[in-house]
């Protein structure tokens, strides 16, 4: 049992819909929760209708359904994406929609399926619904992404608790780490926060460094250059409009794009990383050029290949983001075997695509300029953390002048 639960899943409902996707009165909302989801769905919907929503649209997804299609649909549905699903995400488009998604996953719900059939439906789905995601990455509207807690998902974080007792362990952990008391007041917490991590980005923006390079004792040696008009962002984002909005829920990064040609050296993971219900294990990744140039894990190093091998974009990095070893999330101990929890618990690096909001100006750019301007693309993004107790990044001016970033995991200002 939780104390207040009602109560803090109200909190939790609210923070998601004024702070995360930050709803507009006349605005149409895609609400995507799982099933097991619905009474924090549902008190989003009344939280969105509150704030003067013109329709919340629901997009229930389904676990069971969709590894029963993984494992038995047949060939062709993984390869062809239909009309109807590319003209609707079309006129959410069209809507300037908010898209606000409640994730609740067995990490092991994929488990078993042909990774060929995953490889194809990902390349399927990543090319049909590219202009989406183009403008979703671009923050042309807003989206939120959080999770709520499944049995499958909380028996997976804690194996030695009864089902309830994990169920509640998980969901003390989630209010927890987004700062939710039950007192009402997350959403001034909430403000504070960002305003700390935008404190920190305009102290990153004024160093405008050239290069990154990060050591510690695992064996990382990995110099990481940065775009010229590189913007560090963190917290909030901003629509063209002006609406300020969080993007993850909850979120404790300070992030950049690396120059997609600018990297080399190697760089060993700290943590396994959890993909399509399989770890992978104590790896490293070697660049040249920028490019992923080799790959080694003790444990799940095809399932790793796969998705760098998924297209041209993906062999290159697209993200380097900062996250104090000393954050609220790591602070917990937990593996969450969810990235949305754990890139918070640790600096980490993604391979594919960047945000175009990293340059300047980046946002509005076609797809060469972007790539000139250092901007990576694919269709997927990866992110595997890097962050130790011992991790050293010290940054180099454009006048040569070297400037610690992080000492011993924690920034170093
Ligand atoms: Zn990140
Ligand atoms: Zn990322």
């Amino acid at each position: 049992m939780i104390e207040n639960f009602d109560a803090k899943l109200n909190e939790y409902a609210h923070l998601l819909v004024e702070i995360g996707a930050n709803v507009q009165a006349g605005q149409t909302v895609r609400l995507r929760p799982e099933v097991s989801c619905a009474p924090l769905a549902r008190m989003c919907v009344e939280a969105c209708y509150d704030r003067g929503a013109r329709e919340v649209v629901l997009e229930w997804d389904d676990d069971f359904v969709f590894r029963q299609q993984f494992l038995r649909a047949a060939d062709d549905v993984f390869v062809d994406w239909p009309a109807y699903k590319k003209a609707q995400m079309d006129w959410y488009l069209e809507q300037g929609a908010v898209d606000l998604s409640i994730l609740g996953s067995d990490p092991e719900l994929l488990k078993g399926v042909d990774p060929a059939r995953m490889q194809a439906f990902r390349r399927a789905a990543g090319n049909a619904t590219r202009a989406y995601a183009d403008a979703l990455d671009a923050n042309k509207f807003q989206w939120c992404v959080a999770a709520h807690p499944v049995p499958a998902w909380a028996k997976k974080v804690f194996p030695d608790l009864s089902e309830q007792d994990a169920m509640d362990a998980l969901w003390d952990a989630i209010f927890a780490v987004c700062r939710i008391t039950g007192d009402g007041k997350a959403v001034e917490r909430w403000r504070e926060h960002i305003d700390t991590t935008a404190r920190r980005c305009e102290a990153l923006n004024a160093y405008a460094f050239k290069s990154l390079h990060y050591t510690n004792s695992l064996g990382t040696d990995l110099t990481v250059q940065l775009p010229e008009n590189h913007v560090w962002a963190g917290g909030s984002e901003k629509t063209p409009a002006g609406v300020e909005f969080v993007p993850n829920m909850p979120t404790e990064e300070i992030f950049t794009a690396p120059r997609w040609d600018g990297v080399d050296g190697r760089v060993y993971a700290a943590l396994p990383l959890a993909m399509d219900g399989n770890l992978v294990r104590d790896f490293y990744l070697d660049f040249q050029a920028g490019r992923i140039v080799d790959v080694d894990a003790a444990e799940g190093e095809d399932i790793l290949r796969r998705s760098i091998d998924l297209d041209e974009g993906s062999h290159y990095l697209g993200e380097a983001a900062l996250v104090p070893y000393d954050s609220p999330i790591r602070n917990k101990g937990i593996l969450f075997y969810e990235t949305l929890f754990d890139e918070n618990a640790s600096c980490h690096l993604a391979f594919g695509s960047s945000y175009p909001t990293c340059v300047k100006g980046g946002a509005d750019m076609t797809e060469e300029e972007q790539k000139a301007a250092g901007l990576n693309q694919s269709i997927t993004h990866v992110d595997f953390m890097v962050g130790t107790a011992d991790l050293s990044i010290v940054g180099t001016t454009h006048d040569g002048k070297e400037v610690p970033v992080f000492v011993n995991g924690n920034f170093a200002f």
